[in-house]
């Protein structure tokens, strides 16, 4: 039976009226799919209901955060525990303590960490403490990767702003951009040049080290590694921004996973629980420099919340037990095999991507490890595909240029009505 959207499309049509667009995020208005975005009654596991009554397994995970899926016992009971004991106070609770403890022992180069309340918050104040650090102004950044919307970093950024093909936002000024250096992704050797150019005055480099927001693309052998390299000999900081991939391609983030140690680490996402949270961390010798124990400023009214810790908290402690990274990579790789299988049969040029549990299916070609080859994939295919994939309840990031989250409530039952709804789906394009 076709499903139906009709209780979506009035209060789609309702919120327009109130809110800009009618979202309070650009991509989930479905504008690139020609689609009325679905509105969400409640989740449970890896299962999402909207307000027509449809249900579907979900792969956008709150875009991330939910890696245990939706409404996890632990996490809610945490949340509540908290809530009766008041929400927020403004004073120090020890709940900060605790999770900036487990924070801390998980990646590998954080000893310190500040809790802010977005990802955009995070990677804003690492650049402010490297700028303030080194006593440089630029920042050299990579074609196609998205640190959140402050102006210095909305400069060639991928996910959103890709997807509504923005090259820029208007209200950044120039003289921000100035000091905001782009070269591509996985290309060490114009990071190289720009460092011969401009190395003296780079505060730091910052990047995705598995880039999510263009689609999935994980760096090269020896990326990372090349760029710790470049960052120390010009002395710059190098800035994982590990919003997505902390705690997500592994417990101890992407510089877990590939074995190089950043200077600053931002993070979000999987650290809330799906609360409002972001983080940043390095060594005690950089992070001594935050005020007020040094003079750099950054501050919050709600900045380590005792809700959103309990949150993250109660997360956190759900990965770390045995077994869990196993079962993502495990459940994420069927799920990689499946689509690549599928997109063969139907004879479609495809490029599939994953890093643990972070999966595309590019629709071009071409092998995708940078923006350029990106931006090859039919936007347009993808749209048709985002469709068929809703109608037959799988609920994919309506945006060629994310990937999905597997988390650890889809089961191999639901990874194989995925694979075959995709089947489906590809058959029709
Ligand atoms: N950095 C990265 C790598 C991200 O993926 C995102 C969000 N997608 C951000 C920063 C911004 O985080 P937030 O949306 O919480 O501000």
């Amino acid at each position: 039976m076709a499903r139906r959207f009709e209780r979506s499309a009035a209060h789609f049509e309702e919120a327009k009226q109130y809110i800009p667009g009618g979202v309070n995020s650009p991509v989930r208005a479905f504008k690139n799919v020609d689609m009325t975005p679905v509105f969400i009654e409640r989740g449970e596991g890896s299962r999402v209901f909207d307000e027509d009554g449809n249900e579907y397994i979900d792969y956008i995970c709150s875009w991330g955060p939910l890696i245990l899926g939706h409404a996890h016992p632990a996490v809610v009971e945490a949340v509540r525990e908290a809530a009766v004991k008041g929400t927020s106070f403004g004073t120090p609770t020890r709940i900060e303590t605790k999770m900036a403890r487990l924070v801390t022992e998980a990646v590998p180069s954080v000893e310190v960490v500040r809790m802010v309340n977005s990802g955009t918050e995070a990677t804003m104040s690492a650049l402010r403490l490297a700028r303030a650090y080194t006593k440089r102004n630029k920042i050299l950044k990579f074609e196609g990767c998205y640190h959140g919307h402050s102006d210095s970093l909305l400069i060639k950024a991928g996910s959103g702003v890709a997807t509504l093909g923005l090259p820029d936002s208007p209200g950044v000024p120039e003289n921000t951009g100035r000091h905001t250096l782009t070269v591509p992704y996985n290309d060490l050797d114009s990071t190289r040049v720009a460092f011969q150019k401009f190395g003296h005055d780079i505060a730091a480099v910052i990047v995705e080290p598995v880039a999510g927001n263009m689609g999935v693309v994980p760096p090269e052998p020896g990326f990372l590694e090349g760029l710790r390299r470049l960052t120390r000999h010009y002395g710059s900081l190098l800035i994982f921004d590990e919003v997505m991939t902390g705690f997500r391609v592994d417990y101890h983030g992407a510089q877990g996973r590939y074995g190089v140690k950043p200077d600053l680490t931002t993070m979000g996402k999987v650290i809330g629980g799906g609360m409002p949270v972001g983080a940043y961390g390095g060594s005690r010798e950089i992070m001594d420099l935050v005020a007020p124990t040094g003079p750099v400023y950054q501050a919050g009214t709600l900045s380590g919340n005792p809700i959103a810790m309990a949150a993250g908290y109660a997360t956190l402690t759900e990965l770390k037990k045995p077994g869990t990274y196993e079962q993502l990579e495990e459940r994420a790789a069927r799920l990689e095999e499946g689509l690549s299988q599928n997109a063969e049969e139907a004879g479609i040029p495809y490029h599939i991507n994953r890093v643990g549990s972070m999966v595309c299916l590019f629709f071009t070609g071409e092998k995708v490890i940078r923006y350029e080859q990106a931006k090859t994939a039919d936007t347009a295919m993808f749209a048709r595909y985002f469709r068929r994939m809703m109608e037959q309840g799988i609920s994919i990031p309506p945006s060629q240029f994310e990937g999905m989250f597997v988390s650890t409530a889809h089961t191999e039952e639901d990874i194989e009505r995925t694979i075959e709804a995709n089947r489906n789906a590809l058959k029709q394009l």
